[in-house]
Formats: C-alpha cells, structure tokens, sequence
C-alpha cells in the first residue's frame, strides 16, 4: 500500500509499506476514504518529539470495514466506521469510567495509546491506503447510511470535533454564558461551534490568523484578532471588564525552535486575565514534554509560563488533557445524522494521498486559506 512516513524534521514522504494484517482475532483492516493532517502531527512534523523515522502518521481516520479478525462480534465487512483517535481496550479500569484517553492496556507500560503518534504505542496511522484497527468492536463508531453523503462532516468525529467539545466540556460551558476560545485552529473552530451547541450567549475567538478568524465570524463567534497583542483589552471590554464565564485553550506548544516561527507561549496567562474569578478554563492545546532541538529549556520540559497567582488569586479551575472521544462522539455523531451540526465548514482542502508532504508544509506554514487538510487515500 501507500503510506505518509516521518522521515526526518519538516520532511514526509509518499511511500510503499506492507499492507497491515490481522494480528489478533479482535482486529479489522479498515481501507481509509479520509484522514486528516492534525495541528497534532505538527508537533511530530516539527521535530519536537521523539517519533521514529518510517512512522506512517495519521490518527483522524474513516473508511470501510474490508476484514475481521474472528472474535470481532459487532463490526461487520462493509461496515463504514469513524475511528477515535485513542486506541482503548473497552475493559482496563480507565476505559471501564469512560477515560479511552487513558488506557491502561493499548500501549504497555504507558497510559494512553493512538494511531500513528509519538510514544502512544506500536500502532501505524492512517495516513495510508489501509489501517489495522485493535479492539475494533470497542474503536469502531459504526456510521449511518448517510456515511459517505456527510464523510467530511462524520471525519471529524475522530478527534478535533469531540476535542473541542471536550474543551467546553472541561470548562463547563452552559447555556448562556459567554466563553473565551484562545486559538481558531480546527480544533478552537471546533471549540466555539461546540459551545455554541450548548447555548452559549456570546463566544469570542482570539487568533491572529484572519482566514481562520473569518470562519469563526462564519458561524457566529466575535473575532478577536491579536496581532497587535490588544486581545485581552478586546476580551475585557467585550465582557464589561468582567471577563468571560469559561474559556479554552486550543493552541498548545507552539514552534520554539525556528527562526521567522516564534510564537510566544502566552495563551494561558492570557486566559488567566480573561476568564472571570471563580470561572474555568478547558485546556486541550498539546503541552508535550520533548522538544529535542528546542532551543528553550523550560518548554523543552513543557513547563511553560503561567500566572499561577492570579489563577489562584481568582479561585479559577482548569482541566486538562486529552479528549476521550468515545465519551462524546456517538452524540456528536447524532447531531451531524441530524443535521444539526456540520463541522466540516472548516475543510479547506482535499487532496489525494500522493500529495500529503504539500498538505503538511502548507498547513504547518499556515498558509493562508490552509485551515483544514482532508487526505483522500484511492482518489
Ligand atoms: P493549529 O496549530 O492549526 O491551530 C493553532 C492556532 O492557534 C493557529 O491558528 C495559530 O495561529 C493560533 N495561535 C498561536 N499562538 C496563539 C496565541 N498566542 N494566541 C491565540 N492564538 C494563537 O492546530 P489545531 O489542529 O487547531 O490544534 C490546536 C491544538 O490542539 C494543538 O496543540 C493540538 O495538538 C491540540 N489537540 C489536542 C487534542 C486533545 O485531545 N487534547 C486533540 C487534537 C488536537
Ligand atoms: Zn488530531
């Protein structure tokens, strides 16, 4: 088969790989019809982990059931499926209280597996033509009959629409509150349009990207645009000088390392001054702890600046961590059946396999328009 592999920092490449089997009898094969490049994978893209040459990347996957291991009950050939990013064993004690994010069991010795992602377990991605899925009656999302109709719509399901939901989720969005999203990336996008979903009354995005802000306006959201560091000010005045009931962080570590690519790491002290006392703050930005060739010592340890006293002194709360997105993507999966959701208005581009290394060097550049890149193995 065809396959994206890691080969070396900001250098992918189309390659040809074995086509994966059956390794045990609760694995299917899945031929993929859309997997998307993730603001996740540019931490792997960008050198700042410590992920393998030859590691086929890819952890949004879709597609079509084509085999089943002999223990599989309730995935069938021809089923289409939404894959969720984690890898869960549905049994551990984490999987057991809905926690996929953290299973004890997918990557030994670690907490937490994923398709083709750094230190997450021995699993390829799906970047690729096919994937192996492990615990495939517990990691597949069975789609309905509208599966191909809404595909770009239904993909999302496997990561950055739950992950944004998960923000708000963390922040404890509820009807009628206002809530500050720090970044308008797929998975800040996804964050507002999520609280919107559960009622919010007003919800500001801050970034400097005006394409992005652009969509964020799109689907109702106040555009804040920080290129001259006024989004605070913006935020406050917008909010009588309060601030927000909730806010999200959806940014993460950023590129430290890269001349002409600096961005300052400010998002939480910002939320820190933008979110009300006794409010809370969902951060699902990626904080890794590696930052091999970095060039700052803190960040490389993923210690990052943070106001830790005025947190305190507002009594603010803050949850963490990835999405478990089995606890969210059945319902969000009902919404889009429905029509009531459509969280592929972020799609910006399709491409064919073959030109995924031009996807990733114009979604990590953040070339303009770039907000969103579908991978379609086949076509
Ligand atoms: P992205 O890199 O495309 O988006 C990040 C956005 O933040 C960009 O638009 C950028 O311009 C903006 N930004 C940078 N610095 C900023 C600042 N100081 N203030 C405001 N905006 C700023 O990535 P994405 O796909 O949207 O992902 C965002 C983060 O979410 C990444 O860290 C990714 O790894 C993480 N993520 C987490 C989970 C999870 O389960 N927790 C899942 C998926 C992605
Ligand atoms: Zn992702």
């Amino acid at each position: 088969m065809r396959a994206l592999v890691y080969n070396g920092p900001r250098d992918v490449s189309v390659v040809d790989r074995p086509d994966p089997k059956i390794e045990k009898q609760t694995d299917v094969i899945v031929r993929i019809t859309t997997t998307n490049i993730c603001g996740s994978d540019l931490h792997m893209y960008e050198g700042r982990t410590t992920v393998e040459k030859g590691k086929v990347f890819g952890h949004e996957n879709l597609g079509e059931v084509i085999e089943v291991g002999s223990c599989v009950e309730r995935v069938k050939v021809g089923d289409r499926v939404c894959l969720p990013f984690n890898i869960g064993c549905g049994f551990c004690e984490n999987c057991e209280r809905g926690f996929s994010a953290a299973c004890l069991t997918a990557n030994p010795g670690n907490v937490g597996a994923a398709y083709g992602y750094a230190e997450m377990g021995p699993y390829d991605g799906g970047q690729a033509e096919y994937l192996r899925v492990p615990f495939a009656d517990y990691n597949c999302l069975v789609l309905p009959e509208d599966a191909q109709e809404k595909e770009n719509d239904y993909v999302m399901l496997s990561d950055i629409f739950p992950t944004g939901y998960h923000a708000t989720e963390l922040a404890g969005v509820q009807p009628g509150e206002s809530v500050v999203v720090y970044g308008a990336g797929p998975v800040g996008l996804m964050a507002a349009y999520s609280a919107m979903i559960r009622g919010a009354h007003q919800v500001m995005v801050v970034d400097s990207q005006k394409d992005r802000l652009a969509l964020a306006e799109k689907i109702g959201a106040i555009a804040i645009d920080d290129t001259e560091n006024r989004g605070v000010e913006q935020v406050l005045e917008l909010t009588k000088g309060k601030g927000a009931d909730r806010g999200c962080e959806c940014v993460g570590y950023q590129c430290f390392n890269c001349a002409g690519h600096e961005v300052p790491n400010l998002t939480m002290n910002n939320l820190v001054k933008t979110v009300k006392a006794t409010g809370s703050i969902g951060c699902v930005g990626v904080f890794m702890p590696q930052d091999p060739g970095g060039a700052d010592e803190l960040a490389r340890k993923g210690q990052i600046a943070f106001d830790f006293g005025e947190f305190w002194t507002k009594g603010l709360q803050l949850g963490t961590g990835q999405a478990s997105v089995k606890k969210y993507n059945r319902y969000l999966m009902n919404l889009i059946h429905a029509g009531k959701a459509k969280p592929s208005f972020i799609v910006s581009h399709e491409l064919p396999l073959e030109q995924a290394p031009d996807g990733y060097r114009n979604f990590d550049a953040r070339k303009d328009g770039w907000t969103k890149v579908l991978l379609k193995p086949g076509k």
